[in-house]
């Protein structure tokens, strides 16, 4: 158990929450009260505060703003029937910031600093938490350079931020995605392991002109040959092909997703074979022709698991059959709520009370 770090905490006097209509939330647009704020200055972590929701102020030098030293996390806690709230694999989230972190020269957020501070903002928020099936509260830890200096060099400050919106039910429309073989979002050797926001900004374009052909999404490809599946969009991407679980195997420009790691996890423990290796567009589709496509999905956080209905590659749209009842991404979709809201044994620990 954590000693009790003492945070200095200012309410809101004008809470948001009589706006919130639990049954219609849409994703990202309706902010919790309250938020977890700290700086780093002289070389340390300064006194962290829980304030109220609100507009933040930056030098326009801010070196954040100019040169992209800025990373960010996404995670959800639950809310169970009894009301008892529980964050999903926090500590993952922890040490993908830090790696973030280290990638793009900026400090690392003590474990315990970042755990105390994310607790305590969702105790104050707590009713905030959504209850209803398949809502969730959405948590966005954030850190930026705050230097206003204009020269190209790491920051001497930052500030680390938390704040928490509640998600409602993901709808599920099976996905329309395109292999993508013009643009990259990430090489080998660059920074696509990272949540650092310019991996973000970078990917909007070619999404962009993929959304206007009718695609919801792009399966990127590897930066050399265009060949091999890198993630789709902001999920990573899963096959089952003639049985097995095939995924492209993790490497310095694919994220490593903690959604990815639950479901390979899950599929080892139903005795399942799992491949992480290289996942070619070539294999893919050879296996769509022989029938041995079984199913394809993006899984993250946000969406959670989301099928792939329609690949389209070099200008062809192929339709991939539809998943049975007992489709693996349906089940493991059901198992990973079940776990999170407390239906089903947590056997990995994977849940952390708050
Ligand atoms: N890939 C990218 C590029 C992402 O931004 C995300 C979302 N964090 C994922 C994969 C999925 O990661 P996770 O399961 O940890 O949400």
């Amino acid at each position: 158990m954590l000693e009790t770090l003492t945070i200095r905490t200012q309410r809101t006097t004008a809470s948001r929450l009589e706006h919130l209509d639990p049954e219609h939330i849409e994703f990202g647009k309706i902010f919790s009260d309250h938020m977890f704020v700290v700086d780093y200055r002289d070389g340390e972590w300064q006194e962290p505060q829980l304030l109220p929701y609100g507009d933040m102020t930056v030098s326009p030098a801010n070196s954040a703003l100019h040169y992209g030293q800025a990373i960010f996390e996404g995670m959800k806690a639950y809310k169970n029937a009894d009301g008892d709230i529980a964050l999903f694999r926090p500590l993952d989230n922890v040490h993908r910031l830090n790696a973030s972190a280290e990638r793009m020269c900026m400090p690392a957020v003590p474990e315990e600093l970042f755990m105390q501070g994310l607790t305590q903002l969702i105790r104050l928020d707590s009713e905030w938490v959504p209850n209803s099936s398949g809502s969730a509260l959405y948590i966005r830890p954030f850190m930026y350079a705050t230097d206003g200096f204009i020269g190209v060099r790491p920051s001497e400050s930052y500030r680390f931020v938390i704040f928490t919106c509640p998600v409602g039910l993901y709808y599920n429309k099976p996905l329309r995605v395109r292999f993508e073989e013009k643009y990259v979002r990430s090489a080998e050797g660059g920074a696509g392991f990272a949540k650092n926001a310019g991996n973000y900004g970078a990917a909007m374009y070619p999404t962009k002109l993929a959304q206007q052909e009718g695609y919801n999404q792009l399966i990127w490809t590897d930066a050399s040959e265009h060949r091999y599946v890198e993630e789709s969009g902001t999920m990573n991407a899963i096959f089952v092909i003639d049985g097995k679980l095939v995924t492209p195997a993790l490497s310095s420009s694919i994220l490593d997703g903690i959604t990815r790691r639950s479901v390979l996890q899950l599929a080892r423990d139903w005795g399942m074979q799992v491949e992480e290796r290289k996942v070619s567009a070539v294999e893919v589709m050879q296996a769509l022709a022989d029938g041995k496509l079984e199913e394809a999905f993006g899984v993250g956080t946000a969406a959670t698991i989301a099928p792939i209905a329609v690949i389209g590659y070099q200008g062809h749209d192929h339709e991939l059959p539809k998943p049975a009842a007992d489709a693996f991404s349906l089940r493991v979709s059901d198992a990973l709520q079940a776990i999170r809201t407390g239906q089903a044994a947590d056997t990995h620990g994977w849940m952390v009370a708050v």
